[in-house]
């Protein structure tokens, strides 16, 4: 495969792992006959240092003319600055808008050699494995808002908005992707209070059961998925909701395997590239240490490789390489739990010699 790969290092710890997640890239190329063509750009405040523009035009060019973009993170104190013109998080919702990324997928995974870094326990967490679709341009976070003024002060008001097409195109991404995993999907909606989730019900229905036949499917409303998610996350497979409910679950979520220098994401859209990148972000703490966990960003490329490559034998390469380091024992400082870590780039080494 020919393939062209944008890489958007960013701020802080961002170069650090993007380029240890660069040479998992080259080795899979080298390994299995690809040609990958990574060039990097400039996002975030590092852009702005370079040109006052956190997304400049080049930056977006190379992303629409790539199969597929890694991101390392963007932001830090130096421009943190409340009155600046912008901010490198700016850089981050544009690019997403310009692409188009509805869906944002977060595999949450258990690590069985790290899974006492859990606040739940081994025997609730253990095995946990779940694939959540975020509607992501939709919902109450895009939807009207305004304020008036009232007896009382002001009344403030946000419209939560979903649309059937917004709706059947999340649906029918999560439900192929539960067809390639144990085939079970839930959908996640507030169905016996909002409008908005009695549409998003009777369509995801709908798609599932005309197009998707052979996935068992079923319904959880948000509330009750709060509490199942950390009395039995074990039960999920593939789990869609929309905007503002994927925002609070994911991030209750991320918290079950114990560190967050282990989850990756993706934001994909009809059609173009999709964006890859660990959930973490630019850790100004640990930045030009060399003491990163690279292995979100690394985790990120088998994604690429899977979602936008199609390529699932390299992708699942990639994954069995970071299960072989954790399983051998090598951990950076963020999941040593105080005994000895290895660097950024000792991480990639062992990875790189797991791949091999
Ligand atoms: P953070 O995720 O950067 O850091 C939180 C904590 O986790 C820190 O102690 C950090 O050292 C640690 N950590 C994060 N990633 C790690 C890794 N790979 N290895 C080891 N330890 C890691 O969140 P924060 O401190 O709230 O934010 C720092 C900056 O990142 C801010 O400017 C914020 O706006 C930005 N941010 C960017 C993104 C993104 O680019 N997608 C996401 C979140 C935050």
């Amino acid at each position: 495969m020919d393939a062209h790969i944008v890489l958007l290092p960013g701020d802080g710890i961002g170069p650090e792992i993007v380029s240890q997640a660069r040479r998992v890239l080259e080795t899979v190329a080298e390994k299995f006959g690809h040609s990958f063509h990574l060039s990097e750009h400039l996002i975030g405040g590092c852009a702005i240092d370079a040109c006052g523009d956190p997304l400049p035009a080049d930056t977006v060019d190379a992303c629409r003319s790539s199969q597929a973009i890694l991101l390392g993170a963007v932001g830090g104190p130096k421009w943190d600055d409340p009155s600046a013109d912008t901010r490198p998080e700016a850089g981050l919702l544009r690019i997403r808008q310009e692409l188009g990324l509805f869906a944002n997928l977060r595999p949450i995974r258990t690590f069985d050699e790290l899974v006492d870094a859990s606040p739940l326990k081994r025997d609730i967490v253990a095995g946990t494995d779940i694939l959540f679709f975020r509607e992501l341009t939709g919902g109450i976070y895009f939807g009207e808002s305004g304020r008036r003024d009232s007896p009382d002060g002001q009344t403030a008001w946000n419209e939560m908005v979903y649309s059937t097409k917004e709706v059947e195109r999340i649906v029918r991404l999560a439900a192929q992707a539960a067809q390639q995993r144990r085939g079970h999907l839930t959908s996640v909606d507030k169905a016996n209070v909002l409008e908005v989730s009695r549409l998003w019900r009777q369509v995801a229905e709908r798609i599932v059961r005309d197009e998707f036949p052979d996935v068992q499917y079923d319904v959880v409303l948000v509330d009750a998925m709060a509490m199942h998610l950390i009395s039995r996350p074990k039960d999920f497979d593939v789990v869609v909701t929309g905007n503002m409910f994927g925002d609070i679950l994911t991030d209750e979520a991320s918290m079950l395997p114990g560190s967050l220098g282990l989850l990756p994401s993706a934001s994909l859209g009809e059609d173009g590239p999709g964006l890859y990148e660990p959930i973490h972000g630019s850790a100004p703490d640990l930045a030009g240490q060399n003491a990163a966990n690279p292995l979100a960003t690394i985790l990120a490329t088998a994604m690429l490789l899977r979602h936008s490559l199609n390529l699932s034998q390299e992708a699942d390469a990639v994954e069995q390489a970071v299960e072989t380091v954790l399983k051998a024992g090598h951990r950076t400082r963020d999941i040593a739990a105080g005994g000895d870590s290895i660097s950024t780039t000792a991480m990639g080494d062992a990875v790189l010699a797991a791949l091999a």
